[in-house]
């Protein structure tokens, strides 16, 4: 298995250079490849570990439950509420 900057290369797609995006997420109902689950339910990243840098860069706090409006405006596009409550609830569990 080869890989692009530790992501399989099988699901990244070359764009310019040695710039890639993640299979599925330039469609017009984006998805990522590696995203498992259903959204809304329950999901994960299945190459979480190997996930490339706009994935690590993107609300670093979501994994504690904490939103920014990145993450409001995909939610949305779900059709899922912001994470108000769980942002109270974290933000008060890292005190
Ligand atoms: S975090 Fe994982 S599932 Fe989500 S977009 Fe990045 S590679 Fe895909």
């Amino acid at each position: 298995m080869g890989y692009a900057g530790g992501v399989p290369r099988e699901m990244v797609v070359p764009v310019i250079g040695t710039l890639l995006r993640m299979k599925g997420t330039d469609e017009n109902e984006s998805r990522c490849v590696a995203l498992s689950g259903e959204v809304g339910k329950e999901t994960r990243c299945t190459i979480y570990a190997q996930r490339p840098s706009p994935c690590r860069e993107f609300n670093p706090y979501a994994a504690l439950g904490i939103g920014d409006e990145a993450c409001t405006r995909a939610r949305r596009r779900h059709g899922l509420p912001p994470l108000e409550e769980n942002q109270a609830t974290s933000a008060s569990s890292l005190a």
